[in-house]
């Protein structure tokens, strides 16, 4: 095992995420050290239901970690442990750190390199198209998203929904779950509420015409299906470590409103892992890594706590969900609304060219 030691007295600590580049832009002299589950590659993740469909989508929304971070330092490996002074990862680094930020957001066990993910989607696309019927599990943003892209791209396919809410999107308001549920059903998506797939239950593993049975007692032929029923934080790493304590009952990092994580004045802890009462959205992801490290910058240079920003989640965030190429459905502080208007603002690019210019990259 390669075991290398952190420099005595580093700048700082970065630990992956979506954020680093928004760190970045504050820090011109830090040296970071950015860790990613062993991934090589940055993936804009609201851009991976279109690259399902469309596998070529992710040529600019999986992004070699290289290309966009430039001023730090980059150990590609799991982190498995944390201690007051350095982070441990899997392939023996030890980095230790005065500052550290924790951004493991939900845990999602992906290719590690580029080319790898690259071939998953050309795979999984293939596999729809050679698909007469497609089950998908689940009613959240994923599963409503992913059902969306088949039936726009591949409207012969016969796409189900089953959902075990008594609503689609639960985590936005009732009006734009029952718009949703509308278009869908006009899409010839069969949506199934109140009920869950017994994923034990299929028996035919080697693909094609699979019989799934659902909790109410039906039966749904499907060639094959996606699961997307949400995933855990990204933390379960940390409960042998130091943080252990600081974790709450669904696995989220305990922060106070300078984005520390509780009772620690050097460690920070930002996006999905958190434990904000908020939708968990990449854009308060972003919000909370310039919290953070306008809040590094002040207790690096010596500065009064008094000074540290604090981070206030929106009461009601607007949330956009796409709906295939053109439409969405989009919940604003005092309307709900579907179709194309909404559409226009996500559904056509999925942001990826904003955020890849945010990166510092090439939008195109
Ligand atoms: C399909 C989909 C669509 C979405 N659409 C939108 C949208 O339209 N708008 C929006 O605002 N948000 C959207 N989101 C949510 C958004 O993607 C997340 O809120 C955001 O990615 C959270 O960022 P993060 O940095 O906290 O975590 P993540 O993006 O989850 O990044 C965490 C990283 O940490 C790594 N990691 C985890 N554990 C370790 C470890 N022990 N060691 C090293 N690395 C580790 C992971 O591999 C991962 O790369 C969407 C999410 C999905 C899945």
């Amino acid at each position: 095992m390669r075991r290398v030691r952190g420099r005595a007295r580093p700048q700082g600590s970065i630990v992956c995420g979506l954020t680093l580049h928004f760190c970045q832009r504050l820090f011109t002299r830090l040296e970071a050290a950015q860790t990613d589950h062993r991934k090589d590659y940055f993936e804009i993740p609201w851009a991976s239901l279109r690259a399902t469909v469309e596998p070529l989508f992710a040529e600019r929304s999986l992004i070699h970690h290289k290309d966009y971070l430039v001023n730090g330092r980059l150990i590609v490996s799991k982190v498995t442990s944390i201690t007051h002074k350095e982070v441990l990862t899997a392939d023996g680094h030890q980095v230790a750190y005065d500052y550290l930020v924790v951004a493991t957001g939900h845990y999602d066990p992906v290719p590690v390199t580029r080319a790898d993910r690259f071939e998953e989607y050309l795979i999984e696309n293939k596999k729809i198209k050679a698909a007469d019927s497609i089950l998908i599990v689940g009613g959240g943003p994923t599963g409503v998203e992913l059902a969306a892209e088949i039936a726009v791209d591949f409207p012969q396919k016969k796409v189900t929904l089953v959902h075990d809410g008594s609503r689609l999107l639960e985590f936005i308001g009732p009006k734009a779950s029952d718009k949703t549920l509308e278009w869908l059903k006009n899409k010839n998506v069969e949506v199934k509420l109140m009920q869950s797939v017994d994923m034990s239950s299929n028996t035919n593993t080697s693909g094609g015409n699979r019989t799934y049975f659902t909790s109410s007692g039906e039966t749904i032929k499907a060639d094959f299906h996606f699961l997307c029923t949400g995933k855990p934080p990204g933390s379960e790493w940390l409960r042998e470590t130091y943080l252990k304590d600081r974790i709450d009952n669904f696995g989220r990092l305990k922060v106070d409103e300078n984005l520390r994580v509780k009772g620690h004045r050097n460690i920070f802890a930002v996006g999905d892992v958190t434990d904000i009462k908020e939708p968990k959205q990449g854009y308060a992801a972003q919000k909370h890594s310039l919290v953070a490290a306008k809040n590094l910058k002040v207790l690096m240079s010596g500065g009064n706590e008094s000074k540290l920003a604090k981070y206030e989640p929106r009461s009601s965030p607007k949330i956009i969900v796409s709906l295939g190429r053109q439409d969405a459905v989009a919940q604003f502080p005092f309307t709900t609304i579907i179709g194309l208007v909404p559409g226009m603002i996500k559904s056509k690019d999925l942001y990826v060219g904003k955020t890849r210019k945010k990166m510092g990259l090439n939008p195109k």
